[in-house]
């Protein structure tokens, strides 16, 4: 194809930094790196045309932590690497919140449950006796008193104890991606949807080849691409599918707030009078393990059976249904990946199950690192 002169010169320039993934990391990448150097050409591109992995996906839980997920952490990686990504993703939360702003993202301070039931009454008793320990930690890392509190009481079905956090809170997914996607064009960030990267060749300059046959020119690359790295280069990543449900409107809603229950396999939450329901990942790992965006009927039946049983307590109707990838540790590790892989090639992914909050850190992280 041959170019014409308004593209090749305001399109498809070489640019000074070159982001793959126009999802939350990739997008608050490129706003840095653009504040910090605002004469330089900085550019985003993605496969598809907005960020189609896991950020417009979600369910919008502005979250860092809930106990039984650290204690399962613990078990498959370091104390220092555990409490340095929850730390990374309370940071990251403030930071999300002052930049962008708590009317423009809906963000609301309702704090976050996780329930027990009788099936789980040991991991409770487990949570029990670590919540003075782990709240001690999270003191000194985070400057917060008490951040779970254990209660005995709770009007759920089948609930036998719940651990709250007052300092998580709910936002609205929708309006935050739009308003960092504003936020970057409004820089000058130049956005480019329908182009995904192949490969690339580093000599003077880095080109990077795309399946559309535009080649692109660029000093700096950096791969924002989440679950799909591994297609690009070999770091320790899975893609894992994860499902949501939202139900019809409902004139009263039996909760308000986040909900975890199951390590944080199920998560639920209020959103404009209706309820989202997401995860039972766990019910079937093997078939959750893929990068392919589309639902599952086992999925979704597990999610309308939990929805009735735990949550209404009476059958509801599902409006919208969807899934999106995350992208986990092979290792089970959750500490993102932020490095450089080769000169002016970094990678900043692995962003997991809470890459909300975590992703303003990343984005800072990767910006300080091509300092
Ligand atoms: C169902 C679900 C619910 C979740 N709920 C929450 C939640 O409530 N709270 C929370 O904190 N976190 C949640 N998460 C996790 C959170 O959404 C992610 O961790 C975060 O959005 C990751 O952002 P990212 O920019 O790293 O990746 P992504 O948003 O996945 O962006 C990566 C982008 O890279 C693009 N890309 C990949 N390969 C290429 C290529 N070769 N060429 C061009 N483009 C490419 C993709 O198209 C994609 O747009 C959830 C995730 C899912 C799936």
């Amino acid at each position: 194809m041959n170019f014409s002169y308004w593209e090749k010169e305001y399109l498809i320039s070489p640019s000074d930094y070159l982001i793959v993934g126009m999802g939350l990391v990739g997008l608050q990448t490129a706003i840095n790196l653009k504040e910090k150097y605002p004469k330089a050409i900085v550019t985003v591109i993605d496969r598809h045309g907005w960020g189609l992995g896991a950020s417009t996906r979600n369910a919008g839980f502005g979250c860092f932590a809930n106990i039984s997920e650290i204690l399962d952490d613990l078990k498959n990686d370091t104390i220092k690497n555990v409490y340095e990504t929850i730390s990374k993703r309370y940071h990251g939360l403030i930071k999300l919140r002052k930049k962008f702003g708590d009317d423009n993202i809906d963000y609301q301070s309702k704090g976050s449950i996780e329930i027990f039931t009788h099936k789980n009454k040991n991991e409770l008793h487990e949570a029990i006796d670590s919540l003075q320990g782990i709240n001690t930690i999270l003191s000194q890392e985070l400057d917060l008193k008490r951040v779970f509190t254990y209660k005995n009481n709770n009007s759920l079905p089948n609930v036998i104890g719940t651990i709250h956090n007052d300092y998580e809170g709910q936002l609205n997914t929708g309006k935050l991606y739009h308003t960092i996607y504003k936020y970057a064009q409004n820089l000058g960030i130049n956005l480019l949807g329908g182009l995904e990267v192949l490969n690339w060749e580093s000599n003077a300059e880095i080109t990077i080849f795309t399946r559309q046959q535009i080649n692109l020119r660029t000093k700096n690359l950096i791969l924002c691409t989440n679950a799909f790295t591994p297609n690009l280069v070999d770091e320790d990543i899975s893609p894992c599918r994860g499902q949501i449900i939202v139900s019809e409107k409902m004139e009263q809603l039996p909760i308000e707030g986040l909900y975890h229950y199951d390590n944080g396999y199920y998560y639920w939450r209020d959103i404009d009078d209706r309820i989202l329901l997401g995860g039972a990942r766990n019910y079937d790992s093997i078939g959750e393990t893929t990068n392919k965006i589309e639902t599952s009927d086992v999925i979704i039946s597990e999610l309308k059976r939990f929805m009735e049983k735990q949550i209404t307590g009476k059958p509801v109707a599902i409006e919208c249904q969807w899934s999106g990838i995350m992208g986990m540790g092979k290792s089970k590790q959750k500490i993102p990946i932020i490095k450089k892989i080769e000169p002016h090639v970094y990678v900043a992914a692995r962003l997991g199950g809470m890459g909300v909050a975590l992703s303003a850190s990343v984005a800072e992280d990767i910006q300080k690192l091509l300092d």
